[in-house]
């Protein structure tokens, strides 16, 4: 976000920055769903809903993590949250206490961490290989782990845990008795694997928050709606906080999210495609300049290893001051992250191969 400003302001004043930091889909949201949200609207919709969410939304959202992911979930076993940024807050808030450790598999999303000091608890970074896959995992569990985080697709990487993966991770928890948050937000986004919910895992379902929203595979960033399933203690804490709190999502917003989920995805769909050409664009791209880039199997940015360049600070900091492009560096996510950059593909082809061009000369 504060790249991305960076680079508006940058543009206000008549340069042509490429801004590759965005975090939002480049789309705009698909009509039914915004007419859902203006009919609630008009229809009187406006007033206080259920903490936990309208009863057609949970039941909606049940039925797709049934159905896409899976889990065998109730209506009452999900929560609305005004944004998935708001589930993971309380999902770590309802988990970690005071001087306890969360694991985070590699270079990991910004928030993750903070949501993890303000429940008085320490991230430890787990160590990840050249596709960003963990390694060595139980060396990271002490007597104080009481939660694994995985975010896959993840952001900054793209990366994807296949099934292989995730059942490590599950003999792991199961072994050691630790909870796991899983962020599927990026769930929609994938381009050569099927996304896998850990949660669907035999064993997992009693230890297993699956985090989820719209902001992504919809293209509503800015209606702030996601939402959260898991064990009832956990979900008993997170209404109490949400309602002392927040108190709900917005009422006519969580309209527009049933029409979403029960609506036409060919949207979706279309939104994906397009996707998937400016990654193979801007992987065989950045590849071709001799940096070093694995092939991200989701969501939509790449994180190309600049090691050779100075790192993820100073790349990126050359990228704005000489190429006039807005990128993120790696050191944002984490220690694990220093080596890297992150490129946003969430711009048109266009200004994609526009970057490619300047990259290319700033190299030279
Ligand atoms: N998790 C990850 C991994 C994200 O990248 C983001 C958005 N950048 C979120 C959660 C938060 O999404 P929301 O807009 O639903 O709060």
């Amino acid at each position: 976000m504060k790249i991305s400003a960076m680079a508006k302001k940058l543009n206000a004043t008549g340069l042509d920055v490429i801004d590759l930091g965005l975090g939002e889909p480049d789309f705009d949201t698909p009509k039914h769903i915004v007419e859902a949200g203006c009919n609630s609207m008009r229809l009187g919709e406006t007033h206080y809903a259920p903490t936990a969410g309208i009863p057609e939304l949970r039941q909606a959202i049940a039925e797709k993590l049934n159905d896409d992911n899976m889990l065998e979930v109730t209506a009452d076993d999900v929560i609305v949250t005004p944004g998935a940024k708001m589930a993971v807050f309380a999902a770590i808030q309802a988990t970690i206490q005071e001087g306890d450790e969360l694991v985070l598999i590699g270079p990991s999303w910004v928030s993750y961490e903070p949501c993890v000091s303000f429940a008085g608890g320490h991230v430890v970074w787990e160590k990840v290989d050249e596709n960003f896959m963990p390694m060595d995992l139980p060396e990271m569990v002490t007597s104080k782990t009481k939660v694994m985080l995985i975010n896959s697709p993840s952001n900054p990487t793209g990366a994807v845990f296949g099934k292989r993966v995730l059942e490590e991770i599950r003999d792991l928890a199961c072994d050691k008795d630790l909870m796991v948050i899983t962020d599927e937000i990026y769930e929609k986004i994938i381009f050569d694997q099927e996304h896998i919910s850990i949660g669907s895992l035999p064993g997992m379902i009693d230890r297993t928050i699956t985090i989820n929203g719209f902001s992504k595979a919809y293209a509503m960033t800015g209606w702030r709606l996601g939402y959260m399933a898991g064990p009832k203690e956990s979900m008993k804490w997170v209404t109490r906080l949400l309602s002392h709190s927040v108190s709900q999502a917005t009422t006519f917003v969580q309209r527009a999210g049933v029409a979403a989920l029960r609506g036409p995805q060919d949207e979706v769909q279309s939104m994906v495609k397009e996707f998937r050409a400016r990654r193979d664009m801007i992987v065989s791209g950045v590849r071709a300049l001799g940096i070093p880039c694995s092939m991200p199997g989701g969501a939509f940015y790449v994180f190309p290893d600049v090691s050779e360049f100075g790192g993820g600070d100073i790349f990126a900091e050359r990228l704005l001051n000489d190429s006039m492009i807005a990128a993120t560096p790696g050191s944002a996510f984490g220690p694990r992250g220093n080596d890297y950059v992150r490129l946003s593909y969430a711009t048109s082809q266009e200004r994609l191969k526009e970057a490619l061009g300047r990259i290319e000369k700033l190299m030279n």
